[in-house]
């Protein structure tokens, strides 16, 4: 069956639940193909393209009849596309033509192939018969209709017409057609014998020209209600109709909040042929905090992947996470073979998407079939989520690994309340436009009930990303202050979008940064193995200062900037010789990252030249560490530093940062945080040294300042920051969430379970 339809009020039209209903069923039914028959220009449909819940056309047919593509490539449909072309005298001869006549005034709306104006009655009364002569003259159709609208069109091309001709191009037969509208504007795809409805609602005009043709169904429900109606009535799809072809719907679980996160709450690994579990040996504050949700015995799920190794006998789906802590959450694990894990989370993530996300997108690779090993490993990751939420329940998925998660859940779980916290940076549309799947991971997006950043430049730039893809109203704008940096620093923003509207649903969008658990700061600072690192490094440096820096290899951090920084100051202050030293851990990256090799080169040839130049005996100006340091030891480093020197050329938001800043708070300690404003932090701690990692001297200068600063100054500056990095920690981090999660729930009119974090 082929079924070409109308969209506004016709296939985008009636109540969501029988939208919802004939999108599944088309989606789930391979022998419905589908045709847009629309008077919008093509332009204005590609967002539904972007929509992953609506089905995607084989064929477009737009502006009236005018252009007709192919769904998928939306090339012309060559041979048709050219008969009409061959009667179009082209929009500036119309235009020419008419600019003389007074009171016209073009649509501004995309159009190809016709020319649509706004006109007034008493001016088209006026002007009629001078129109019709143009439109005759240019071999034109002129058509007038609602008392504004005026259209030159191709002669006798319409909706009917291009259907037709494109039918016969398809050779199909015209009895497995079924044609659907709701308005006059629909009526000549009636006149050419096929199958048709009316929906319910539909203009009158259309109603009574269509009365009484045997060929013509008039339907009760409105829009997508009255399609159902017509497939069942002329029995397309056989005499069991539209219920034998339900999807295999997936059951509710029993989870009133979901957490879909890549790792595990614990770790795997495989000894012995069996599969063992460990606490993660580098835990990061987010994986207690989540888990913290289930506390108080909430019902709950942890999606995550597991590798699905052949050499284990059985592959369990569920397994408890911690029965005395968490009594009623399980790990619901996603089985992904080895190369699936390679390819979605080592390779393409971090080759695609990871550069892309910080702005260095001329590094990225973009690999289709990477791309749908993606997709799968996603629908994979929501098929699991679905089997395990409750009705109504909320859906926490965690960061770009998941994008297309929400697009896959929403279609099979309507029900669910969807929130996404994108824990990495996000660009402007510039860069992000520039992914090959721009328009998928959008629309995936913006399935979501809630959508989290760090801050609010990367909410505001993701609004500006959807802009392009489709066509939504804000209808909520917060200022950003004092929360957050304003025109202080290059990633601030004074006002940002918290609430969209995207067809008849509410999206809100909040910035929320996350913070840290400030008991581990504690407990570290309190171990005498700790303490005694402390002291050993008081005295290896013996009155020497100390700037630090902590990072991961990664192009993002600009390392190279930072060293070249360090050599320009010691060349312009030499009274600093032997007096300052720049200790460095970088924690090297997988040795399978090959991308590294050359960062990595290039870093040790400076710390050479570096040190080359200036080292005396007693005295090395960078001391390098290429290793990963336990927490525990580097908060003996973040004790000890007087400056702490992190300058990322982009980052989400950095975490060392606020970790040396609760560290010197504890401590009370007086050292000065540098901070590039490109760090997501910087527009949150307040207090840091600002300074631009992508100039060289103002880098020299700030690390300089800094290090000659006023104990009284660093000290007060260093109070501002721990007021904010000790108020907005990680448990709060997580209940502000999951509040707004609970708000915009209620908005959309879904249950929400209460969402509170048990500390
Ligand atoms: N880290 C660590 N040992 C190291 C270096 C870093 O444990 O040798 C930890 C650090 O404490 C921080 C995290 O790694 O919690 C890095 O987070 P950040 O947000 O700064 O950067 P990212 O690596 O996420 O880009």
């Amino acid at each position: 069956m082929l079924l070409a339809t109308d969209l506004d009020g016709t296939f985008l039209g009636g109540s969501q639940e029988q939208r919802q209903q004939l999108y599944q069923l088309i989606a789930a039914h391979p022998d419905i193909d589908l045709i847009f028959v629309t008077g919008r220009g093509l332009e204005s449909v590609m967002p539904l393209l972007a929509d992953p819940t609506i089905p995607q056309p084989e064929y477009i047919i737009c502006d009236v009849g005018c252009t007709v593509v192919n769904g998928e490539t939306l090339h012309p449909v060559g041979e048709v596309q050219s008969r009409i072309d061959d009667k179009w005298p082209g929009e500036y001869t119309i235009h020419a033509a008419v600019e003389h006549i007074e009171g016209l005034v073009r649509q501004d709306v995309p159009q190809e192939r016709r020319c649509s104006y706004f006109v007034a009655p008493d001016i088209m009364e006026k002007h009629r018969e001078e129109l019709e002569a143009i439109g005759e003259k240019l071999d034109c159709d002129v058509l007038y209709s609602a008392d504004l609208y005026l259209d030159f069109l191709p002669r006798n091309v319409n909706k009917g017409s291009t259907l037709t001709a494109l039918v016969e191009h398809l050779n199909i037969d015209k009895a497995d057609v079924m044609v659907a509208g709701d308005t006059l504007n629909d009526l000549s795809m009636y006149e050419y014998d096929f199958i048709g409805v009316c929906v319910g609602e539909s203009e009158k005009g259309l109603t009574e020209a269509t009365e009484g043709r045997a060929r013509v169904y008039h339907a009760s429900a409105p829009g997508a209600g009255g399609i159902l109606e017509a497939i069942s009535h002329f029995g397309f799809l056989g005499v069991e109709g539209i219920d034998a072809e339900g999807r295999d719907d997936i059951e509710p679980g029993g989870s009133d909040l979901v957490i879909v996160y890549h790792r595990l709450p614990y770790e795997e690994y495989i000894e012995d042929g069996e599969m063992k579990r460990r606490n993660h040996r580098s835990p990061n504050g987010i994986i207690p905090t989540l888990a913290s949700f289930f506390k108080d015995g909430r019902k709950g799920a942890w999606v995550a992947w597991s590798i699905t190794d052949p050499s284990l006998k059985e592959f369990e789906v569920h397994t408890e996470v911690d029965k005395e802590q968490y009594p009623n959450l399980v790990a619901a694990r996603v089985g992904l073979t080895k190369d699936e894990v390679d390819i979605f989370y080592k390779r393409f993530s971090k080759e695609a998407f990871w550069p892309t996300l910080h702005t260095f997108w001329e590094r990225a690779s973009f690999v289709e079939e990477h791309w749908n090993v993606f997709c799968e490993v996603n629908r994979k990751f929501a098929e699991q989520t679905a089997k395990e939420a409750a009705e109504g329940a909320t859906v926490w998925l965690h960061d770009y690994n998941l994008w297309m998660v929400p697009a896959y859940l929403r279609e099979i779980r309507p029900d669910l309340n969807i929130a996404f916290f994108h824990h990495t940076y996000f660009p402007s549309a510039d860069v992000f436009n520039v992914l090959p799947w721009r328009k998928e991971i959008v629309g995936s997006l913006l399935q979501c009930d809630y959508i989290g950043f760090h801050i609010p430049r990367q909410s505001e730039n993701f609004i500006d990303v959807a802009k392009g893809v489709m066509p939504f109203e804000v209808t909520e704008k917060s200022g950003c202050a004092p929360r957050f940096l304003t025109y202080g620093c290059a990633v601030g923003l004074d006002e940002m979008t918290t609430e969209i509207k995207v067809n008849d649903r509410t999206i809100r969008l909040g910035a929320h940064p996350v913070g840290l658990d400030l008991k581990r700061v504690d407990t570290a600072l309190e171990k005498p193995e700790i303490q005694n690192r402390m002291q050993e490094l008081r005295e290896e440096l013996h009155g020497i200062k100390l700037v630090l820096s902590v990072e991961r290899l990664d192009y993002t951090k600009g390392i190279p900037a930072k060293l070249e920084a360090f050599e320009r100051l010691m060349e312009d202050h030499p009274e600093l010789h032997g007096k300052v030293t720049l200790v460095t851990v970088c924690v090297p990256a997988a040795k399978e990252m090959t991308v590294y090799n050359e960062l990595q080169n290039e870093i040790e040839q400076a710390v050479g030249r570096i040190n080359g130049k200036y080292a005396h005996v007693g005295w090395t100006p960078v001391q390098f560490f290429f290793r990963a340091v336990p927490f525990e030891e580097l908060v003996a480093y973040y004790a000890m530093a007087d400056v702490m020197w992190i300058t990322p050329l982009r980052d989400g938001l950095n975490l060392v940062a606020k970790e040396y800043v609760a560290t010197q708070g504890k401590t009370e300690g007086k050292g000065v945080l540098v901070l590039s404003e490109f760090a997501g932090a910087a527009a949150e701690v307040k207090g840091a040294v600002l300074c631009n990692p992508h100039d060289p001297a103002e880098m020299a200068e700030t690390c300089y300042f800094a290090l000659s600063m006023h104990p009284d100054d660093a000290a007060a500056r260093l109070n501002e920051a721990y007021d904010v990095v000790s108020y907005y920690d990680i448990a709060h981090w997580g209940q502000d969430f999951l509040d707004e999660v609970a708000d915009s729930a209620r908005k959309n009119g879904r249950g929400s379970a209460d969402l509170t974090v048990v500390a």
